[in-house]
């Protein structure tokens, strides 16, 4: 790899802790944070550093820019170190080694890229492979070029990994991973290399009600968890966001969309599976969720959405105004639960969250016992479709027309007139960052500028082997 850079983080955040004001009010409360583009147009006017503690105020966006922080190259974190480091003021000093797991902080370079996966809103996803253990990771990344230029894709990283962090769930991709290096953040995901679910039904055309009642329970299962455990609206349920793990089951992806809260005002998702009331601007909660879930069962049963159009408004004017038509071939019990869905009052839209117990014996799911979905036990309730993984290196679910692609090299860090512009852009970001520079190699005299985003770096420690 080129351009591979490490933070000192520890040094960072103490560097920007200095001028910090602690705000009491919040201390000890998880930061609520905005997605997208709910923050637009209210001109933020102080950075907000999203911590465990709570939120530190650090002054005007003018008095935070241009200070430039030396960092080392080359310094990794040691969580034996750090846990030193904090024991020697909380006890007394032993010469006993602590007993937890040393785990160095993972790099970036610690992962070999061996394919393009797919291509998502902000970028390729990779599949890699951590040198050390031969795991097979799917990668997301992004370039800090790309977020200073539109601040609303670093908004959308941030959004999904908090959100991912907080989210355990078996039809829930597991974040591993968040990292940034010089040039890039990075996502370390759970790889599904069952592919994208709608591969399977474009080659299918429409699936059986029997095989697609399966996947409907499934994404049941995820938002009832995303709604009621973590409090998260999804708010881009399509097609392309269902993927399949190598044993069959059903996992949502994507997460840059989703919105950590009860209601909300933005337009957000993908037109073909917006939910009414998204469309019209007004106030909207996780019944939108519902709706979607609709369209995408709409979908899986009759090969395309209930409303199309060559464009993005004729499918919203057809959303707002069009009746569902429900093809003759589909059953009376599909159609009883798609017109329950797909109503466009979301006070009557059925709430698969509060009635749950009604939804699970709809006779739609009389091929499902929900108490083996939901253990996945797959010798009494064998997912329908079982992915042909002959080896998962070669990606062979996936479309060619990615794992054909050459894996671009690591781009070159932050120019000067892209840094410049950090002021402008981040006037509606509530994100954090420190500035920092260090010496080209080719040239002592030149510097390269980059920014390290604070609180972005994250090891989801329960999921690695003990
Ligand atoms: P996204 O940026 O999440 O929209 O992802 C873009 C594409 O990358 C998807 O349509 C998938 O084909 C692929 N992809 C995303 N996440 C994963 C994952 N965890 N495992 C395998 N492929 C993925």
């Amino acid at each position: 790899m080129g351009d591979v850079f490490d933070f000192d983080e520890d040094g960072l955040s103490s560097e920007f802790e200095k001028n910090a004001r602690i705000d009491d009010a919040e201390q000890g409360t998880e930061a609520p944070f905005s997605a997208g583009s709910d923050t637009d147009g209210q001109g933020v006017q102080f950075f907000q550093k999203f911590q465990s503690g709570g939120v530190v105020s650090v002054g005007p966006i003018g008095q935070r820019l241009g200070t430039s922080y030396k960092v080392q190259i080359d310094e990794f974190y040691d969580a034996e170190n750090l846990d030193s480091r904090s024991n020697s003021t909380n006890g007394p000093v032993t010469n006993e080694k602590p007993k937890s797991i040393t785990r160095r902080k993972p790099k970036i370079q610690d992962f070999e890229q061996l394919k393009v996966l797919g291509k998502g809103s902000y970028g390729k996803v990779l599949l890699v492979k951590h040198r050390k253990t031969g795991k097979l990771y799917a990668q997301k990344q992004l370039q800090k070029a790309s977020m200073i230029v539109n601040a609303k894709n670093y908004e959308q990283t941030l959004t999904e990994r908090t959100i991912l962090k907080k989210v355990t769930h078996p039809n829930i991709v597991k974040l591993y991973y968040a990292l940034q290096d010089f040039d890039k953040v990075y996502l370390i995901l759970e790889y599904l290399d069952g592919g994208e679910l709608f591969h399977y039904l474009r080659e299918e055309r429409i699936l059986s009600e029997k095989v697609a009642c399966f996947y409907v329970a499934e994404l049941i299962l995820a938002l009832r968890h995303l709604h009621i455990n973590a409090g998260v609206i999804y708010r881009d349920l399509k097609p392309e966001n269902c993927m399949l793990n190598s044993r069959g089951h059903l996992v949502l992806t994507d997460f840059g969309l989703s919105k950590a809260s009860g209601e909300c005002r933005s337009l957000f998702g993908t037109a073909e599976y917006m939910a009414p009331e998204v469309i019209r601007g007004e106030p909207y909660d996780s019944q939108c969720d519902w709706w979607s879930l609709g369209a995408v069962m709409y979908d899986m049963l009759t090969g395309s959405p209930p409303f199309t159009g060559n464009n993005h408004k004729r499918i919203m004017d057809k959303i707002l105004k069009q009746k569902v038509q429900y093809p003759f071939y589909l059953s009376q019990d599909a159609k009883d639960l798609l017109r329950r869905l797909l109503n466009k009052n979301p006070a009557k839209r059925i709430n698969c969250d509060t009635e749950f117990e009604t939804v699970r014996k709809y006779r739609f799911f009389r091929y499902i016992n929900w108490d083996d979905l939901e253990a996945q036990n797959d010798d009494k309730l064998p997912p329908p479709i079982l992915p042909v993984i002959t080896d998962p290196e070669e990606a062979e679910n996936f479309d060619e027309e990615f794992t054909s692609m050459a894996i671009t090299p690591p781009s070159s860090p932050i120019g000067e007139s892209l840094f410049e512009t950090i002021e402008q852009s981040r006037s509606t970001s509530t994100s954090s960052f420190i500035p920092i520079q260090r010496p080209d190699p080719e040239n002592s005299n030149d510097l390269k500028k980059s920014v390290y985003f604070t609180g972005f770096s994250y090891t989801n420690e329960t999921l690695l082997p003990r």
